[in-house]
């Protein structure tokens, strides 16, 4: 298996458990529908955190669909800024980056 395969499996397996993750969430909060006003304003709180992280994962699924675009375009692994070989360490890190360390935002 050369790296980049590994890569791609890598990023393919941290997809479908974000989209678990996003299914459950979603759940979670329409389980939360129809309950007595009471319950509801303590859950209020809890159910914005769990739509950030429905966000945070939308936005991880994102970077991580695109990344997996660049590896069959054969791009995967270069700064989608200056070009440059970005390093092991840091796809180890965050294998769905499109920036080196120096370009990233
Ligand atoms: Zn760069």
């Amino acid at each position: 298996m050369t790296s980049l395969t590994a890569r791609k499996k890598e990023l393919e397996t941290r997809l479908q458990a974000l989209t678990a993750r996003i299914q459950a969430t979603e759940a979670e909060l329409l389980s939360h529908d129809a309950k007595d006003w009471e319950e509801l304003a303590i859950q209020r709180e809890g159910d914005e955190v769990l739509e950030q992280v429905g966000l945070g994962a939308q936005e991880e699924m994102r970077a991580i669909k695109a990344a997996l675009v660049r590896i069959e375009e054969g791009e995967y692994g270069h700064c989608q800024k200056c070009g440059a070989e970005i390093g092991k360490a840091r796809l180890d890190l965050l294998p769905f980056t499109p920036f080196c360390k120096d370009c990233a935002p």
